[in-house]
């Protein structure tokens, strides 16, 4: 928050100045739309976690949706407990091990299953992963931004060997 209080100036006639990053990247994690998607136990707790106990509309999270076309965030990119993060304690070809062989992760939750204080701090998180980026290289340009900065890293090949190596 501290840092967020140094990229707002505010001059004594009421302007504030401030970076179009900043508002861009405020906008997009006050407003993080979950979802509506859960397949067992963990899934009790995120219901609790929007609830009035533990309130996620504090954190603009609260919408959830029932379309991946109308959401934010698949709370499976926070990757919420065992199962999601590792496949849990079904170590069997039937359960995937790790959703993150099928889509990229940004935050693990561990536990089995969390608390929804964990969810609120990894969606907490996220908001602070949100805020390092810089939209505008993508908008206007500015910086030298690769496919590879975009996507991590190179695409591998047939062979499963790296094609830009
Ligand atoms: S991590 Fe644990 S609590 Fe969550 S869905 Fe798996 S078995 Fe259930």
């Amino acid at each position: 928050m501290a840092k967020e209080r140094e990229e707002i100036v505010e001059s004594s006639s009421g302007i504030i100045t401030t970076t179009v990053d900043f508002v861009f990247n405020w906008s997009r994690k006050s407003a993080l739309w979950p979802m509506t998607f859960g397949l067992a136990c963990c899934a009790i707790e995120m219901m609790a976690t929007g609830a009035s106990r533990f309130d996620i509309d504090r954190f603009g999270a609260g919408v959830f949706l029932p379309s991946p076309r109308q959401s934010d965030l698949m709370i499976w990119c926070i990757a919420m407990g065992a199962c999601a993060s590792t496949g849990g304690p079904f170590p069997t070809y039937s359960t995937l091990q790790g959703i993150d062989r099928v889509v990229p992760v940004d935050v693990y939750i561990p536990g089995c299953p969390p608390r929804p204080e964990a969810l609120l701090y990894g969606i907490m998180r996220l908001q602070d992963k949100i805020m390092q980026e810089h939209p505008t290289r993508f908008m206007f340009g500015r910086g030298s931004v690769s496919q590879e900065d975009v996507e991590g890293s190179a695409v591998p090949d047939e062979a499963g060997e790296n094609a830009a190596a």
